[in-house]
């Protein structure tokens, strides 16, 4: 008999804890339908269940015997329902995996249900799935829905066929029209006739997004939209494919990639001592099969990445997964090649936030599903893939922001990674030439190994930082000083190449009104809009808002304005008119990056050295090395400094170090030129003797004195509510309250709610309460009085961000 999993014998005693993938994501219990055997339950299944007068979707957590249960008097009256079906025959989720999942939930106050629902993709958890039975040869499908309310005859058939093997598929429902992805095929100006205004909307809508699906276009845009697409790729302005065709993409982009020279380094190298040393200490450490949590402090060029690689080599050999981390989707991108090429027979999978929902679910499966051991390369979300067994979680890059995630789901990669080794008994490694001062913090506590690589690969130098006084610089100057100029001339002539730093896309950061005597500004977010050149529009950088400049202006119809202040666009521009006409110039930024693979395609290029210039925001800064660049300049170095957060001058610290870290990689020595008003912070000294161990001691004191992490902690709760909500205000007056009389028996500091630093952000309100405490306990529980108390749920959003990285 097949029917193993058909029950013939009774009674169930089981009970079924699920939580819900939907809205309102809570956790219920339900017992088992008796025509299956309890054994076909699994921790980790997705199951369907009724709601109300509908289906849903969950994922099984727990199956506890009855009587457990019933000895609490709360469920002890209750009938519990039925669950009605399991969408996998294996767990797809591991034990290990849900418990990880549960402490983040414990962690960042949310329900399992909303987690589990956010890291799945939408594929996975759709209630539009089917289910297909072959009875005979002709397949039939039917809907959740129609499951739950088949007779007791029908559903005992459709489980014999789903246990004897012929069939039981779930099916997507996948409508490909609106899957289809629309991207853009050109840059701006936009050539459409100017009556075209849906066009060009559409256009806009695209260059602020990146690819879309078809279905979100129309539901910003209307059904109309569907015109304007097919009249757009006619013209050839957006390309229009199935979301399937992802993975070609992924290809493409790599193609892209291997046009670039190999650095002949990449074939067979003998490690350097220090590179030996470190890799003997880690692997050792990876035989004990213990969790163990490591920093490798190595300096810019010193050759983290072969490190990585020798650990990773060592952890598939015992059968282990791996996941590499990286701070942005190029450097995957960049990582996975060089890895394939050193590997050609590994399969390496890579994941990030960009691919589609299609691809995701794919990649999502096999992970689940795989037997053997798995290399995964990617960003941040790459860690919620449901892997069996890692041993090695390395993130590279460890300072960088981008580990943090402040939108949505709120976590820290860091932490997450920390409480994937401890549950699996796996190692973490994090790597970074300037390592966060939480993580060198660690080390001196013992909670992490700190290994260094001190020097660069084949003995070349760090360059030499000089400092550019940049005080007399007016607007009308434009934004290089003199001696910036000259040594910039002075690497082209040599036949060098430059990078140029500024942290500032756009052309002009403001527009002036004359007649106003104030910047024009964003009606939904009260900031400033930036000009973009090229685009010939005025943009709101937080939330899109955009129209075509110029145009008279909104308050008093004017048409007198002044640019004022340079961004990236505005400083590739009067560059050509510094440097000779033959010199080429190329620009990094998320203006220019926009499209799929364009990123690359700069990088690429310059790697090639078709230019000699580049100039960029910080996307520039992070781990490409360009052999052939002997100076780098930050161009306003006070931008990061002036920032109004505890970690300015850390990060600050990072940028320039990093930036510095560009140049000077190859055989020749680099120079870096840092232009400040700041002549006298206390950081220059430490940048120009790339001392880090005596820019985190003075930092640390400082921490210590102003009672900052790593010697508290900090958390933020974030509120919101409707800029025309008129009653606003007072509520936060009565969170204040609210907040400080919970204070009083708890040792946490409240500070606020007060308007956060973006004080208006489409259309809500936006305030924060800092709260300081030894206790996260504390913190937490200050969070959840203010949850319960709310008595404008409609009105008022709020969430917690721990340890915030933006505040
Ligand atoms: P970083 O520490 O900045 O990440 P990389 O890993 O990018 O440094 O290495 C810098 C360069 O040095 C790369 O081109 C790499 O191939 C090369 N390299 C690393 N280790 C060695 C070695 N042992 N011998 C020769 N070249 C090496
Ligand atoms: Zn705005
Ligand atoms: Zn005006």
């Amino acid at each position: 008999m097949v029917l193993s999993i058909l029950n013939t014998e009774q009674p169930v005693s089981l009970i079924a804890e699920v939580a819900l993938l939907s809205p309102p994501f809570v956790t219920l219990s339900y017992s088992l339908p008796k025509v299956f055997v309890p054994e076909f339950w699994k921790v980790g299944q997705r199951v369907v269940l009724p709601l109300g007068s509908g289906v849903r979707i969950g994922v099984l957590l727990a199956l506890k015997p009855q009587t457990e249960i019933t000895n609490n008097s709360q469920t002890k009256d209750i009938v519990l329902k039925d669950l009605i079906w399991s969408l996998d025959k294996k767990s797809f989720f591991s034990e290990s995996y849900l418990r990880v999942l549960i402490q983040l939930s414990h962690r960042l106050f949310l329900p399992i249900g909303q987690i589990l629902a956010s890291v799945l993709p939408i594929g996975l958890r759709s209630n539009q799935l089917k289910l297909c039975v072959f009875n005979g040869q002709k397949p039939k499908k039917y809907t959740l829905k129609e499951l739950r309310f088949f007779d007791e005859e029908t559903y005992r058939k459709l489980a014999e066929l789903w246990a004897s093997g012929q069939g039981g598929i779930i099916e997507r429902n996948i409508n490909t029209l609106e899957n289809e992805l629309c991207e853009l095929c050109v840059d701006p100006p936009w050539a459409v006739r100017p009556s075209a205004k849906r066009q060009i909307a559409l256009l806009e809508l695209l260059w602020e997004n990146g690819a879309l699906n078809r279905k979100i276009i129309q539901d910003k845009l209307g059904a109309e939209a569907n015109e304007s697409l097919k009249r757009l790729s006619e013209l050839g302005f957006v390309k229009v494919r199935p979301a399937q065709g992802e993975e070609a993409e992924a290809d493409e982009i790599q193609k892209i990639w291997e046009k670039v020279p190999l650095n002949e380094e990449v074939s067979a190298f003998e490690l350097t001592n220090a590179q030996q040393e470190v890799v003997d200490k880690l692997k050792d450490s990876l035989d004990t099969h213990q969790r163990s949590s490591h920093l490798l402090h190595g300096i810019t060029g010193s050759g983290k990445t072969v490190v990585y690689l020798e650990l990773l080599k060592h952890c598939l050999a015992q059968g282990r997964s791996v996941i590499l981390l990286a701070p942005e989707v190029a450097l995957a991108i960049k990582l996975k090649n060089d890895l394939q090429k050193r590997f050609p027979q590994q399969k390496i999978i890579l994941s990030h936030g960009y691919q589609t929902p299609t691809l995701r679910e794919s990649i999502f499966r096999q992970v689940s599903e795989a037997q053997e051991a798995l290399v995964i390369i990617g960003t941040r979300s790459s860690l919620f893939l449901p892997l069996k067994n890692p041993g090695l979680i390395i993130l590279d890059e460890e300072h960088d922001a981008s580990f943090k995630q402040d939108e949505g789901l709120v976590y820290q990669a860091k932490e997450l990674a920390y409480a994937i080794v401890q549950e699996y008994n796996a190692m973490l490694l994090l790597g970074s030439a300037t390592p966060d001062i939480k993580s060198f913090q660690a080390t001196k506590q013992g909670r992490l190994t700190l290994h260094s690589l001190p020097e660069r690969v084949g003995g070349g130098t760090l360059p030499q930082v000089e400092l550019v006084d940049i005080r007399h610089l007016t607007p009308t100057d434009g934004i290089l000083a003199k001696p910036s100029q000259e040594a910039l001339l002075e690497t082209i002539n040599k036949g060098e190449q430059a990078v140029i730093l500024l942290n500032r896309r756009g052309y002009a950061p403001l527009i002036y009104c004359m007649q106003c005597s104030e910047p024009i500004k964003c009606p939904h977010c009260d900031i400033a809009l930036t000009y973009h050149k090229a685009r010939e529009r005025v943009v709101c950088h937080y939330c899109g808002y955009n129209y075509a400049f110029p145009a008279p202006c909104p308050t008093c119809k004017s048409l007198n304005f002044v640019p004022f202040g340079e961004g990236t666009e505005k400083l590739e521009e009067s560059l050509s008119g510094i440097l000779p006409p033959d010199v080429k110039i190329l620009r990094l930024d998320r203006d220019n990056a926009r499209r799929a693979g364009r990123m690359e395609e700069i990088l690429a290029a310059f790697a090639r050295k078709e230019a000699q210039v580049l100039v960029g925001t910080q996307m520039l800064s992070k781990g490409h090395h360009f052999p052939d660049v002997t100076l780098a300049i930050v161009a306003d170095a006070d931008l990061g400094l002036n920032l109004p957060d505890y970690r300015a001058t850390e990060r600050s610290f990072q940028l320039f170090v990093q930036s510095a870290g560009r140049a000077g990689r190859g055989s020749k020595a680099g120079k870096v030129l840092i232009q400040t008003r700041n002549l006298n912070h206390y950081c220059w000294d430490y940048v120009k003797s790339t001392d880090f161990s005596g820019f985190f001691e003075v930092e640390l004191q400082k921490r210590k004195r102003m009672k900052y992490p790593p010697f508290t902690n900090l958390a933020l709760i974030r509120l919101s509510f409707p800029v025309e909500w008129k009653e606003g205000y007072k509520a936060m007056e009565l969170f204040a309250e609210i907040y400080k009389k919970e204070a009083e028996t708890l040792d946490v500091a409240v500070l606020g709610p007060a308007p956060a630093p973006l004080s208006m952000l489409r259309g809500r309100r936006r305030y924060n309460c800092l709260l300081k405490a030894q206790n996260w306990q504390h913190i937490r529980r200050i969070f959840q009085v203010g949850l319960q108390s709310n008595p404008f749920k409609d009105k008022i959003r709020m969430h917690l961000d721990l340890d915030p990285v933006n505040m």
